[in-house]
């Protein structure tokens, strides 16, 4: 498969094969050597694209198993969407034994959500408040965070996320990769792009 030409892991590659995921879609082929060499990247995608693969292939390429900490945290704009991209994650790293990806999202108890962050996470999706949420209460650890992904960057903005999106960012390590997908590119985008990446590539398919 198309897959086959970048560097990722043979397991990963395996399980692309079981899924049928054969060519890469434009996004994939666009972003993904980018995302493996570990650069910042930001990519106009829309859902659909395949963007979560996209993404997902770089987060778990680079996931150490062995070591149980949060090692990547993906921020989408609603329950739904992360959702969504919980499920697609999962079914990538169906060759990855032990893997743990959690959701928080708001408009669930939080009880629960303390409950599984006590037995350990590799990888966080969830909504901004959420996550700032627990970021509060400390039951949530991003020190070792090494990946962050802000996906539909453009609708968490209008959603009014910004100062939670300031406030994760400041607890997360400097040294990090940061990618960034938005359906659009507004000045404010542009804005948090220069603040939060390091010399990000952009992308347009
Ligand atoms: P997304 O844009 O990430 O929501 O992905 C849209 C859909 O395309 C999801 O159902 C994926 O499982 C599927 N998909 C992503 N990449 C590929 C691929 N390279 N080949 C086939 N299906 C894919």
């Amino acid at each position: 498969s198309d897959f086959a030409q970048l560097p990722l892991r043979p397991d990963l590659l395996g399980n692309l094969s079981s899924l049928g995921y054969e060519a890469m879609t434009p996004i994939q082929a666009a972003s993904l050597p980018l995302i493996l060499k570990g650069q910042d990247v930001i990519a106009q995608a829309r859902t659909g694209s395949g963007k979560t693969a996209a993404f997902g292939l770089g987060l778990l390429q680079k996931l150490e198993v062995e070591r149980f900490r949060v090692q990547s945290l993906v921020l989408c704009p609603t329950r739904e969407l992360a959702d969504q991209v919980a499920r697609e994650l999962r079914k990538l790293a169906r060759a990855i034994h032990n893997i743990k990806i959690l959701s928080l999202c708001g408009g669930q108890p939080i009880g629960p959500q303390i409950g599984s962050l006590e037995h350990g996470a590799h990888i966080i999706v969830g909504t901004p408040g959420r996550v700032v949420d627990h970021l509060r209460k400390g039951t949530l650890q991003v020190d070792d965070v090494s990946l962050l992904v802000l996906d539909e960057a453009d609708r968490m903005l209008d959603m009014g996320f910004q100062d939670e999106l300031d406030a994760i960012v400041a607890q997360l390590p400097v040294s990090r990769q940061t990618l960034l997908f938005s359906a659009t590119y507004p000045e404010q985008i542009a804005a948090i792009a220069e603040h939060v990446m390091n010399a990000p590539e952009r992308i347009e398919v």
